[in-house]
């Protein structure tokens, strides 16, 4: 009997549960939908959207390969999800259903939605756990809480990983034909932003696949020790191919046990390191689930909401221009804006810089990511965005605030990817990119810092400080 496979953030045919599992059940049609304004909703931009549009062209010829069709159809907003699958279910006298689950407040609504209309017909529903090692609420601490350090998460996870959870789904089978025809897929309407060059992130399953190769080859071995250094591409740039499920976490750790005498967490320093950044992608996704509030645009930590952040535009227009006269923050805002990616160093600077040296909403700098990241996802941008403005979970101490100065002089220390990004400065020695004297500056198209770095700490410390002592 037919099985519908609704795809989502898992744009691939390999090591995909739920085409798996549908594959094993019978002939499978292929479902996309598409719900723009949701999406814009929610925060996400044009290059995100774009890469997105580019993945669901790439599955549909991966999935033409097995003879399985992808149907299309534009649905604008979460609600109407389950009529439309049920419309479809009916056309095709489907069995059943099959998706692989995800975690936000909600997507996990429209998934409750859909499950209830279907079933409610007559339909069967199976939603996988794919997305992670362990679903949400799998992993708890001894008092049956979620975790909520990254740590003692990490350890659990490690101690409760088995060979079952790790193994490779079965790749589907080339099917009989269903008489089903893919959809055309229609274009994408203007969005208010231009995508980033599409050959920056070439879409779909194979170019992760090539990018964690060269990765593996590379970098991967030196990762531990590179990867805080933004000038030496040191990390896989893999987070928006599994941001939409282009590739698998499975397949990345495959890969990594492969390369390093089957172990995870032992061995070689730089795969286990990377490793570990793997978990914390799956601890946000618990995070989302165990603490909805944070979904609904309120902090982890529920005694921040009453930090009075200050109303500063033009200090946020400084900032999401990199015009905030603070070389590393606006190298790190340039390279987002022009490449729909910042270095995870970065950041850490950009996001401490705006919440803690400019005391201004972090919920502000979470959007602005979304609308530029192509590997935007909710969790971990939240959970980085909460990390970094003290709100969150394992936040940095509320004291703890970077010197974007010394970040400079550590993690780019010849202010190589200063000049990159900051051309203005490429005439400085390495000394002065990381802060351009007074005297220089006049002669450059280049701001001079917006706020001190010892009274803007001050001045952040005493917000926190209120909230203590109100
Ligand atoms: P690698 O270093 O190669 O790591 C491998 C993978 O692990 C990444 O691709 C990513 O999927 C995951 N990962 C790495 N670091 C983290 C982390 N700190 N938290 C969660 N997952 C992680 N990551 C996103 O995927 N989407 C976001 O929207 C996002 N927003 C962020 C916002 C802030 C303020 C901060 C501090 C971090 C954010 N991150 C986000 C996490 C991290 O910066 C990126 O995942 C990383 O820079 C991607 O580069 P990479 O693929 O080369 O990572």
């Amino acid at each position: 009997a037919i099985q519908l496979v609704w795809f989502r953030s898992d744009l691939r045919t390999l090591d995909n549960t739920a085409l798996s599992e549908a594959a094993a059940r019978g002939p499978v049609i292929g479902i996309f939908l598409r719900c723009l304004s949701q999406w814009q909703d929610h925060g996400h931009g044009a290059n995100k959207l774009d890469f997105l549009q580019r993945g669901v062209h790439v599955l549909r010829n991966e999935l033409e390969g097995y003879r399985i069709p992808l149907l299309h159809r534009d649905i604008d907003r979460f609600e109407a999800a389950p009529e439309a699958l049920l419309e479809i279910a009916e056309q095709t006298s489907a069995e059943g259903l099959h998706f692989n689950q995800e975690y936000p407040l909600n997507e996990r609504r429209r998934d409750e939605a859909v499950a209830k209309k279907l079933r409610e017909a007559g339909f069967q529903v199976h939603a996988h756990r794919d997305a992670v090692a362990f679903a949400p609420g799998e992993l708890l601490t001894k008092d049956d809480d979620y975790y909520k350090v990254f740590t003692p998460f990490s350890k659990a996870w490690h101690r409760r990983l088995d060979s079952d959870r790790l193994a490779l789904k079965g790749e589907p089978v080339a099917q009989p034909a269903t008489g089903v025809d893919s959809d055309p897929i229609p274009a994408l309407p203007e969005l208010e932003d231009a995508p980033v060059d599409g050959r920056l992130w070439p879409a779909g399953q194979n170019a992760a696949a090539d990018r964690l190769q060269r990765f593996l080859r590379y970098r991967a071995h030196h990762y531990n020790q590179q990867r805080d250094f933004p000038e030496c591409r040191g990390t896989s740039e893999l987070s928006p191919y599994l941001a939409l499920g282009m590739i698998s976490w499975r397949q990345c750790l495959q890969a990594v046990m492969s390369e390093n005498d089957s172990h995870l967490a032992d061995g070689d320093q730089g795969l286990t390191a990377w490793v570990n950044e793997l978990i914390w992608r799956e601890f946000y996704q618990h995070i989302a689930v165990g603490f909805p509030r944070v979904c609904r645009y309120r902090p982890f930590q529920e005694d921040t909401e009453a930090l009075k952040w200050r109303d500063d535009d033009q200090g946020f227009a400084a900032w999401c221009e990199g015009r905030t006269g603070y070389p590393i923050v606006d190298a790190g805002m340039r390279q987002l804006v022009s490449q729909g990616w910042m270095h995870n160093r970065l950041r850490m600077v950009t996001a401490m810089f705006l919440s803690k040296h400019l005391l201004i909403d972090w919920r502000r700098g979470e959007a602005f990511f979304l609308r530029h990241l192509v590997d935007g996802e909710f969790c971990s941008n939240n959970g980085g965005w909460q990390w970094a403005a003290s709100t969150g979970t394992d936040a940095a101490p509320y004291f703890r605030l970077f010197n974007p100065t010394t970040q400079a002089q550590r993690f780019d220390p010849q202010g190589e990817f200063i000049a990159e990004q900051l051309p203005a400065l490429a005439e400085l020695s390495a000394k002065q990119r990381h802060a351009p004297p007074k005297d220089v500056l006049e002669n450059l198209d280049y701001p001079p810092p917006i706020v001190d770095h010892k009274a803007a700490q001050q001045r952040a410390l005493d917000a926190f400080k209120q909230l203590k002592n109100p």
